[in-house]
């Protein structure tokens, strides 16, 4: 059968492949071989689980409520009479022996046979009790599954088009090594981490699809309209080939935009706009040069810390830093400190708050943590010899944070000096605007820092009180809102009056439909990732300054979203 579904439109462009559904859930755990020297460490892992399952269950026990209904209790007895019943926790120890299996693996496999044996019974009060056995191996599963959050990937991804629930953006870095088509995935918002990679993968990705997972089959055939944010499923011949014309047409479009890369980024009226690259890894250094960037806005060095059960150590960060820096020659190199929190978490760091958005997220986390930060600072001082670096820190939202974050650096100094270890000591420091307060506050960030970056998806994330993350505000997401213009037209007209550069480096940066906006609002300095870099180039090369004057005033006093797209609309006809 034939159908379509419609998302969140991620990453552009047109891919035609066959599905491969990423495991998730008991369902679909996978499975690998252990080494026999590493079976008892297995053993032990799965015995873990359980005890912190057993310390999950009691302790909610323990927590709960005076007055509480007797069927919690009695709900978490039960599951605990599962959990310590042999039938599920002793043969997942024999199977991992006898199979050299994963522990999921064996789980899984008890949890079937477990299952058969259910549907035999002939009570149903009794039948219906396999509920209460599957939410207690989820439980277990998801405990083994945390101590290697990441996803496996199937050996040969070629050509192939990732279907997947939800991926972290652990996942995605994962998945930079494979060859996948595209992807899509149910959950997730357009500037959810996730979707800002895939974005620097350069694949057709559509997030937000709801059901997607559950649809579509292993196998079938999909195509994947990234720019509309469409998929087609099992589409008939006719359809194909209409695609693949339109996948052709892209690619033509993409060859021709390369022509763009070394000319110069300046408008009709001759004014020089800097446009620069958001990079996650050294590796993205290919990327970068591809597009003819003017050095790296955005360098998103949380990226080396996720997914690794030991956290990097100063000389390795250092190395990692140094390339870059030495890569980019006398072109700027921006690395933002330590951004963990809200949807990357640190391996290990299990709990980031209530409302990890609103938690210890970024500066908050590194201040919190002065050992870990100082480490990093030092790293990046250590680079700032071999190159042009910037320090960037991010989620700044009063003086004090900012006072605090510049001690550290000069403590970081201070700690190089007296080792004899050579740095730049006019590294010049700066902060995210990414929350209202920070922007709303901003002489406080004028009088300390050197230079600003608007955040513009935490700045609409914070604004608008949408979690960038979560599919099903997404709607909600909108940087027109004149909530979010407001403050974005208001720190770039402050920063420029006080001379303090400033630069764009979320998502709003890479949208070429509000190149033009922005130039309109005084913004000289872009930074985006490098597969949108061209497009913005080709209209920045297309835009007489002067010109948007008269409509970005009306953009500016609009009271709706709805007024201010139909003006921007004109701007860009
Ligand atoms: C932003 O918030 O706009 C930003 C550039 O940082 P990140 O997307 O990594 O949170
Ligand atoms: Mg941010």
């Amino acid at each position: 059968m034939s159908f379509a579904l419609h998302g969140v439109a991620v990453s552009g462009g047109i891919a035609i492949g066959r599905a491969h559904l990423l495991a998730h859930g008991i369902e679909e755990v996978t499975h690998y071989a252990i080494a026999e020297s590493d079976i008892d460490q297995e053993i032990q892992r799965f015995d873990a689980a359980v005890a912190v399952v057993r310390e999950e269950l009691q302790s909610l026990q323990r927590a709960a409520p005076v007055g509480a209904p007797d069927e919690l209790n009695a709900f978490l007895n039960l599951h605990l009479m599962i959990l310590n019943d042999e039938t599920l926790t002793e043969t997942p120890r024999t199977l991992i022996k006898q199979q050299h299996c994963n522990a999921e693996w064996a789980l899984k496999q008890q949890t079937d046979a477990l299952f058969d044996e259910f549907e035999a019974i002939e009570d149903a009060y009794l039948r219906e009790r396999w509920a209460d056995v599957m939410q207690v191996a989820e439980r277990v599963l998801k405990v083994l599954l945390g101590r290697s959050k990441s996803v496996r990937f199937p050996a040969n991804a070629n050509g192939r088009i990732l279907v997947a629930h939800d991926l972290s953006p652990t996942d995605v870095i994962l998945f930079k090594q494979q060859q996948f088509a595209a992807f899509i995935t149910d959950l997730g918002g357009a500037t959810s981490h996730t979707a800002i990679l895939a974005r620097s993968l350069n694949i057709p990705s559509i997030v937000a699809l709801h059901h997607a997972w559950k649809l579509i089959r292993e196998n079938e055939v999909l195509i994947i309209d990234g720019t509309q944010g469409v998929v087609l499923v099992n589409p008939d011949d006719l359809i194909v080939n209409e695609y693949k014309l339109k996948q052709n047409q892209w690619a033509l479009e993409r060859q021709k935009l390369s022509r763009l890369r070394a000319t110069p980024s300046v408008t009709i009226d001759g004014t020089t706009i800097e446009l620069q690259a958001n990079i996650e890894l050294p590796d993205d250094l290919d990327a970068v040069n591809q597009c003819g960037a003017t050095g790296i806005g955005l360098f998103r060095s949380e990226f080396l810390f996720l997914g690794r059960a030991e956290l990097p150590g100063e000389d390795e960060q250092f190395e990692a830093y140094r390339t870059v820096a030495a890569a980019m020659e006398s072109r700027p190199v921006t690395i933002r400190t330590l951004d963990v929190g809200a949807d990357k978490s640190l391996d290990g760091v299990e709990d980031m708050g209530i409302n990890p958005a609103l938690g210890l997220r970024a500066i908050r986390y590194c201040l919190a943590e002065p050992q870990l930060f100082l480490t990093q600072l030092r790293a990046i001082l250590r680079a700032s010899h071999y190159g042009k670096i910037q320090i960037l820190i991010p989620m700044l939202s009063s003086a004090l944070e900012i006072v605090q974050a510049i001690d550290m650096v000069k403590t970081a100094q201070e700690q190089l000096r007296d080792a004899n270890i050579p740095y730049d000591p006019a590294v010049p420091i700066g902060g995210m605007i990414e929350v209202p307060a920070a922007a709303l506050a901003l002489s406080a960030f004028l009088k300390r820092l050197d230079f600003l970056s608007i955040g513009t998806n935490d700045l609409i994330q914070y604004t608008l009180a949408i979690d960038r993350a979560d599919d099903s505000v997404a709607y909600l997401y909108n940087p027109l809102h004149p909530a979010v213009l407001q403050l974005v037209a208001h720190t770039i007209k402050r920063a420029s009056r006080a001379n303090i550069p400033v630069a764009v480096c979320g998502e709003m940066a890479g949208e070429v439909s509000l190149t033009r906006l922005l130039l309109g609002l005084g913004l000289r300095q872009f930074s985006m990732h490098p597969a949108q870099l061209l497009s913005v180039k080709q209209q920045v090369l297309k835009t007489n300054i002067p010109e948007l004057k008269s409509l970005t005033n009306k953009i500016m006093l609009a009271e709706d979203s709805e007024k201010i797209e139909q003006l921007v609309d004109r701007m860009n006809a």
